[in-house]
């Protein structure tokens, strides 16, 4: 099963300098920056999806600027994401079209022809046919009832647009491997579009829409499509952000699945921001310490304009965190006393709402013990990541990209590590 990273541009700045809390100031963040593959020293995946909505053009507005998407377009995707050395050459470059960057529209804004010549120019070794999104989901519809006149005009529009697609990629000779993209509003009617699809020559299907969709309803759907694919037909998960749950999935024979969820989770998710691995195949989480920084936080500046708190005290609670931590990691400090200085600070971040990420009920109580969790396993102790070892606490102290997205970055590491355990533990079954 391979683990397939969704980028969205995530690097971070080896030489952050985390004591003085800043970048050197002639950095260049594109070139100057290291993906996790360059930071770890290894690629924590096994290959690297691209949205062409991510990219961006001047149809849709990408997260790239105008000058990646030229050079993007220019060198190709993997000279581009600095895979193009030996030790990625066997590494997969998965491409779609990022149907949620133009979901709102009647049609997608690409045509099958464009799209199919943009993987071939840019160098993908896999790429997804254009579709477009289907927002209902009802998994109670059996077969193909049910669905609004929306749903059935955006399945017909997929499914047109794969059969284009598919013919496109064969006529121009194309080295990658077309995907048959499945769109539907229940299990049957996702059924049916991979038995067409399946009818058009894929051998490939991905799997779209399932973003929102919680693990059970993506289950039916697999169990629907596999009951009317040959068994020989690989099946991809577009988006799976379920990924934490990928070990009650073996049962599906998934090939491949991509997503960004280990990442995004080490600053978006309440409480389980750091991972390790754990007994059993399974994985360990931790509630990363939060350490806003006192003059960039819109909530902290709201109290020092209401007059609830001075500048300066806000400054020097958040040192004192900061001094605490680190000197809690040297074994220099108590965890009480720690756990203390953390609090002082949290106390009025949680006054209003507790943080931008968390929900507004949790407790200062809750997030005390989370927090006393966290520090007394000392975790990022555990950790040999190249990210760990170099950053210590700070890779687990919620504060800016740099620290959040190496956190997210050594997430990647211990995924990957989790997909291999959980593969060996199958074989040997
Ligand atoms: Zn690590």
């Amino acid at each position: 099963m391979k683990f397939i990273f969704a980028d969205s541009l995530d690097y971070v700045d080896p030489a952050f300098d985390f004591i003085a809390d800043r970048s050197a100031a002639e950095r260049q963040p594109y070139w100057d920056d290291a993906y996790p593959h360059e930071i770890l020293g290894y690629a924590p995946y096994d290959g690297v999806l691209v949205s062409k909505g991510i990219v961006g053009d001047h149809r849709v507005k990408g997260k790239y600027t105008a000058s990646q998407a030229r050079r993007f377009e220019l060198v190709g995707v993997r000279k581009f994401l600095r895979l193009d050395k030996p030790q990625f050459a066997h590494l997969d470059i998965f491409g779609d079209c990022g149907a949620f960057t133009y979901a709102s529209e009647a049609k997608p804004p690409y045509s099958p022809a464009e799209i199919a010549e943009f993987y071939d120019e840019c160098g993908f070794t896999h790429g997804c046919s254009v579709d477009h999104i289907i927002f209902d989901f009802n998994s109670s519809d059996a077969g193909m009832e049910g669905g609004s006149n929306d749903a059935k005009d955006r399945f017909e529009i997929t499914l047109e647009n794969a059969d284009n697609f598919r013919r496109e990629a064969l006529s121009i000779g194309a080295a990658f491997t077309p995907m048959g993209v499945v769109q539907g509003w229940s299990p049957g009617s996702m059924a049916e579009a991979a038995r067409r699809l399946v009818g058009m020559g894929y051998d490939y299907l991905a799997l779209g829409g399932m973003v929102p969709l919680k693990s059970p309803e993506i289950k039916l759907c697999l169990a629907a499509i596999r009951e009317v694919v040959p068994a020989s037909t690989r099946l991809h998960i577009l988006g799976f952000a379920k990924a934490d749950d990928i070990d009650s999935f073996h049962s599906y024979d998934i090939a491949s699945f991509d997503t960004t969820s280990p990442l995004i989770r080490a600053f978006k998710d309440a409480k389980q921001n750091y991972y390790l691995p754990g007994p059993d195949a399974r994985l360990r989480y931790f509630t990363s310490i939060r350490v806003p920084q006192a003059i960039e936080n819109p909530r902290l500046q709201r109290s020092v304009k209401r007059g609830v708190l001075r500048a300066e005290d806000l400054i020097a609670m958040e040192a004192a965190a900061l001094k605490a931590l680190r000197a809690y990691d040297r074994g220099e400090a108590d965890l009480e006393e720690t756990l203390h200085n953390v609090m002082v600070y949290t106390a009025p971040l949680a006054e209003e709402k507790p943080y931008e990420d968390c929900h507004a009920t949790v407790g200062m109580m809750k997030l005390a013990e989370r927090y006393r969790a966290t520090l007394a396993a000392k975790p990022w102790k555990e950790c040999s990541c190249s990210i760990c070892e170099h950053a210590s606490v700070d890779v687990i102290i919620f504060r800016g990209s740099n620290r959040n997205k190496r956190r997210g970055i050594h997430n990647l590491a211990v995924y990957k590590n989790h997909i291999e355990r959980l593969d060996l533990k199958r074989a040997v079954i």
